[in-house]
């Protein structure tokens, strides 16, 4: 992608170049006429004088004898040629732009967006938008989706081992007619050497093993994914090697606040390893605070208590036989410290070229080992703790619930006697190797107004049906189906960029990579990013976006069938139960867009609901055969998701007046300004502060984004009535105040970023949007804020009240003239 770009640049430039050395030419005749003239008139007679002279005869005509206005009429023709040329280059231009459909392969013509009549603005070359529309919506299809999925889900594909597909996903967008690269990274990452975790009983001759854990899933006979030889063993991404012996204690989800209850109730834990659930925050944060405490390891395990209604407490049979969850498996991840640098961990802020210097990564590397387990592993851990320290239904809410009682678990806290200890091995193998994104890039017409639509392709396991690769099967698709519109004529107003990106698992590291590269460009130019990680999994839509995005992400459901109607017609918008947008956080690969660069993201998806299967995240059952079988049966989500996503794009592209809403942006800041009220009741220094500043600052905002978009309005219904060629003063006049309302829906987000970035965490410059400290995935807004109240810290509550100030002032700002 960045080769044609480099490329319309230098012809530009080539173009500017040359006008430039035609300037000079001009200069240069001139000067050599003047002096020639000198010559002539300063010369006397030599040898070279020639034989023949010439020699000036003065005009007689009275016409042009003494004409007293010459110097005027010189000025008089310049200027009417500069007029000419001003009005070559400020009409034809953006007439190229506004000209009017070229309609090649089609009799009929509809000529409306969305029932807006837009002859004044025909962006789409070869296309009208709802001839597009018709191909977004009709051309994905569920057998070639299986297709897709079959091809990614055939062997594995851990970050840095990809490059066959990396390869052939280039080739099947080139196919398509996306003009498609590799760009590669350098980075540093680790495989699986070894592990080992056992229960030993200390007895004075040694110890006895009284469980080995398997560390192993299960083999299923009619799920081949399951026995490939290649299989990935279970570990954690980004983990410390270690061998580790020590008596344990249950944390039960290893959240800040899980072990801020345990140093309450005095519980020992330095030295001790950590017994930890999976849920509620993001893993490596469960290492991170139990390394700051002087804990030694810490052993994961997905408790059945996450599942929802589909366990076999309820009578549901495990995958494959049911819908319930597989005791053998087991969650593989990143115990990346995601919450303060995600990327790669020797080279924050900027590329992993070859060859960069590089840092020691510890802000965002564990240095204790940990280890994934299966709850069946789990049970006889769980089961000799069981009599030692107080019980979990002694402490508050958070500890309730947990989904083995039935087993035999009382669910103590430990720690486990000192004769009763765990020997925690974990070998990982460090390296720097690259890993490769695949671009692709449908040139628009307009060069700096650009939407990235990205997926990861790297998995944790051989299978990887949902995460990530139900939303690349849905990538393909969707340029599939841009690639009918292309084959058609079709050019759009926009330039779109894909993207696949890899080592997402790791911790978004192919997509942070690139964004830290291009971000001068991405900066400039890029309108939106939109995410799908796992495209489909279940039946329920979710969606998490910046407000800016909101209004397109409501619009565009209720144009796609739902696959999942009570009624005939319904769409996903009628189908959408909590129609509930959340927070960007981070967890997948929008954060470097969204939280480093200021970029309008969302990530869309359709997960699980209550009467769906379990979905066996990160595990070998994550499997084609659990897709066919149980996730997506008819693979209707997946093409369903495909054109959510499509029309996104197309939207975006498309339409003449970027189809986002400041104001919602700004109401979204007021709500959160009141929940960060709310949170602060907690702080000691809550009395100390007053919201008021911040309160009117947003709502100045409000009022400001509400004008803008009313006026954004106005301009498209300008456009939609059309404007007369031979007016063409006008049509110029509407062309660029549509190019400056675009760009300042372009750089609104961008305001809220603070170079300096957060505090401890300068990566994060967003001041709204950031993974909550001690969270990961969820979404902290105004974090600078937050942080103050939490840590009762006025002075920093009052630094972050000036940059938000400082933020809102320049956001009004950019709204008002
Ligand atoms: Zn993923």
């Amino acid at each position: 992608m960045m080769s044609c770009m480099a490329h319309n640049k230098r012809s530009k430039a080539a173009e500017a170049g040359q006008l430039c050395r035609t300037v000079q030419t001009h200069q240069m005749v001139k000067g050599h006429r003047l002096q020639e003239e000198k010559h002539e008139t300063a010369d006397m007679e030599n040898e070279r004088t020639p034989l023949v002279t010439t020699i000036r005869v003065e005009r007689t005509d009275p016409r042009y004898r003494s004409f007293p206005h010459s110097t005027f009429r010189r000025f008089c023709t310049i200027a009417l040629c500069c007029i000419l040329i001003l009005a070559i280059i400020g009409f034809a231009i953006p007439y190229a732009v506004l000209q009017p459909h070229r309609r090649h392969h089609h009799g009929h013509s509809h000529g409306q967006i969305d029932g807006l009549h837009a002859s004044g603005w025909p962006q789409s070359e070869g296309l009208a938008f709802d001839d597009l529309k018709e191909i977004l919506l009709s051309t994905p299809d569920e057998e070639q989706a299986r297709t897709w999925s079959q091809y990614y889900t055939s062997g594995p594909h851990l970050a840095g081992k990809n490059l066959s597909q990396a390869l052939w996903t280039r080739d099947v967008w080139q196919a398509a007619g996306v003009k498609s690269d590799i760009v590669a990274y350098d980075v540093y990452i680790n495989y699986p050497a070894g592990h080992r975790l056992a229960l030993l009983q200390k007895k004075k001759d040694g110890h006895k093993i009284k469980f080995e854990c398997s560390l192993e899933e299960d083999v299923i006979d009619d799920d081949p994914t399951t026995s490939l030889q290649t299989r990935i063993p279970t570990f954690h991404g980004y983990s410390a090697s270690g061998n580790v012996t020590a008596s344990y204690v249950y944390v039960n989800f290893g959240t800040y606040q899980d072990y801020e209850d345990l140093r309450a109730r005095n519980i020992s834990l330095e030295g001790k390893i950590a017994l930890a659930k999976y849920g509620r925050n993001f893993r490596g944060l469960k290492v991170k605070r139990a390394q700051e405490l002087g804990m030694v390891g810490v052993v994961m395990y997905s408790d059945p208590q996450e599942d929802g209604e589909m366990t076999e407490l309820n009578g549901y049979k495990p995958y494959p036989e049911g819908p319930a969850r597989n005791p053998s498996a087991v969650q593989r991840g990143s115990t990346q410290f995601l919450s303060m640098l995600p990327g790669d961990p020797t080279t924050p802020g900027y590329p992993s070229k070859p060859g960069v210097p590089r840092t020691d990564g510890n802000l965002s590397l564990p240095c204790i080992p940990s280890l994934p387990i299966s709850y069946r592993d789990a049970l006889p851990l769980l089961k000799a703790l069981n009599g030692h320290g107080p019980k979990a239904d002694s402490f508050n809410k958070y500890w309730q619930g947990g989904g083995l009682s039935h087993k035999g678990i009382d669910y103590n806290i430990g720690p486990t006697p000192s004769d009763l200890v765990l020997n925690l091995v974990n070998e990982q193998d460090y390296e720097i190797t690259p890993l490769w994104n695949v671009i692709g890039i449908i040139n628009g017409t307009i060069a700096d107004e650009v939407i990235v639509l990205g997926n990861h392709r790297d998995a944790w396991i051989a299978g990887g049906a949902g995460d990530p690769n139900s939303g690349s099967a849905a990538l393909n698709e969707v340029i599939r189906s841009f690639g009918v519109a292309l084959s058609r004529g079709w050019k759009p107003l926009r330039t779109i960029v894909f993207a696949s990106w890899d080592g997402e698992e790791y911790g978004l590291v192919g997509s942070t990579e690139w964004v830290e590269e291009y971000v001068p460009w991405l900066s400039a130019s890029t309108i939106a990013y939109l995410n799908v990680d796992v495209g489909a999994r279940g039946s329920h839509f979710q969606a998490a976006a910046s407000p800016l995005l909101n209004d397109l992400i409501y619009n565009v459901t209720s144009l796609v069938p739902s696959p999942n109607t009570t009624v005939p017609g319904q769409t996903v918008y009628d189908t959408w139960f909590s129609k509930d947008i959340r927070t960007m956080g981070s967890g997948s690969d929008f954060t470097a867009f969204q939280d480093f660069a200021g970029i309008a993201s969302l990530d869309i998806g359709f997960g699980a609901g209550p009467k769906d299967a379990v979905y066996h995240y990160h595990s070998n059952y994550d499997s084609f055969r659990w897709m066919d079988t149980q996730g997506d049966k008819t693979w209707e989500y997946h093409t369903t998701i495909t054109k959510i996503w499509a029309l996104l794009a197309a939207k975006l592209s498309e339409m003449p007046v970027l189809p986002v809403s400041a104001e919602t942006y700004a109401k979204g800041l007021e709500k959160y300004i009141k929940s960060v009220k709310v949170g602060a009741s907690q702080s000691s220094v809550t009395d100390d502060f007053s919201f008021v500043a911040l309160e009117k600052a947003a709502n100045n905002l409000t009022s400001h984004a509400a004008d803008f978009d009313v006026y954004t309005k106005s301009l498209t219904a300008e456009l939609g009535e059309g404007v007369p060629w031979w007016k063409f003063w006008q049509k110029l006049k509407l062309w660029y105040a549509v190019r400056k309302a675009n760009m300042k829906y372009k750089l609104l987000e961008r305001q809220f970023l603070y170079a300096d970035g957060l505090d401890g965490r300068d990566w994060f410059k967003h001041v709204v949007f950031a993974p909550g400290r001690w969270t990961g995935y969820a979404g902290a807004t105004f974090p600078g804020l937050v942080e103050g109240f939490e840590d009762n810290d006025l002075k920093k509550v009052k630094k972050w009240e000036g940059i938000v100030l400082k933020c809102l002032e320049n956001a009004t700002k950019l709204l008002s003239n």
